[in-house]
């Protein structure tokens, strides 16, 4: 199995430039669990660089409530060297570790070029795309009281319908490699009223980007309990012929390839034999 979402840091203060041995813990943690490569996505906004140059095309409102707790939440997260972290991260590969030099690059409407012209600097292996963020709205922060409070504000169908309208430019977009977490919008526990409308209209649209998806236990962490993607909308992708690499979107070591078991078992049902690794942001296929 492969772990392909991995982070150093926590959601709290603190960016330091992970050492060699904080990675070698990592791995070894990893081989233990009989995983055979780990890939280290740390988030978009923790970086300095990424906050300065990307972050002033976003197009989302900038006063209320929510716009206050994301500036907090980037004031908080932020401060991150993005030219030391993918420096420590290629210095750990070059000496044997099974690591990807990664990335979780947020969709964020208006940065895309912003951002594809700073990733394109670096020698990424792997660049996660997801979505964390509707308009100034962190969604999947249901700790924080101003963000908890949407989800009773808003009509869940036309949150499932925005957020699906956000991964779709996303997956176009070509400027990742992988969909992280794909329906991760489910992520406290509320469910639209039209599951299906969404599924199709991910199922149409996905196959042809290419792109491979993230199949990710860190929802049976979650209020959701479930596997991102649900196993049936896995299923539809790869009979659709998506590729499909595995992750546990662990924030600490403890989480690396957490419930593998059961992604294991999902992955025989659904007839996935092989997995999608990369070298420099092209797929190399790896068995199960
Ligand atoms: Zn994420
Ligand atoms: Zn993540």
């Amino acid at each position: 199995m492969l772990d392909h979402h991995l982070h150093v840091w926590p959601h709290e203060p603190g960016t330091p430039t992970p050492g060699f041995d904080l990675l070698e813990r990592y791995c070894e943690a990893a081989t233990q669990r009989g995983i055979e490569q780990i890939a280290i996505t740390e988030h978009s906004h923790r970086f300095s660089r990424i906050v300065d140059e990307v972050f002033p095309h976003w197009d989302r409102p900038h006063d209320g409530d929510l716009a206050d707790a994301t500036a907090h939440i980037l004031d908080v997260e932020g401060g991150g060297d993005l030219d030391a972290y993918v420096a420590a991260l290629r210095d750990a590969q070059d000496r044997g570790l099974p690591l990807l030099i990664g990335l979780e690059v947020d969709f964020l409407p208006g940065t895309t070029e912003a951002m594809a012209a700073v990733t394109s600097d670096y020698p990424f292996d792997i660049l996660l795309g997801s979505v964390h963020w509707l308009d100034a709205w962190l969604f999947d922060d249901y700790g924080t009281p101003a963000f908890a409070h949407q989800w009773e504000a808003r009509d869940v169908d036309e949150v499932y319908a925005n957020y699906v309208d956000s991964i779709i430019e996303l997956a176009e977009s070509g400027t990742v490699d992988v969909l992280a977490h794909l329906d991760v919008i489910k992520v406290a526990g509320h469910l639209p009223n039209r599951p299906n409308e969404y599924a199709d209209r991910l199922v149409e649209a996905l196959p042809p980007t290419g792109l491979t998806i993230e199949f990710s236990s860190a929802g049976l962490r979650k209020p959701a309990n479930d596997t991102y993607p649900h196993v049936g909308l896995l299923r539809r992708l790869v009979d659709a012929g998506m590729a499909v690499t595995t992750s546990s979107d662990g924030h600490v070591i403890d989480h690396i390839g957490y419930s593998f078991d059961v992604l294991a078992g999902h992955l025989g049902t659904a007839g996935v034999s092989s997995l999608t690794s990369f070298d420099r942001r092209r797929p190399v296929p790896r068995p199960v």
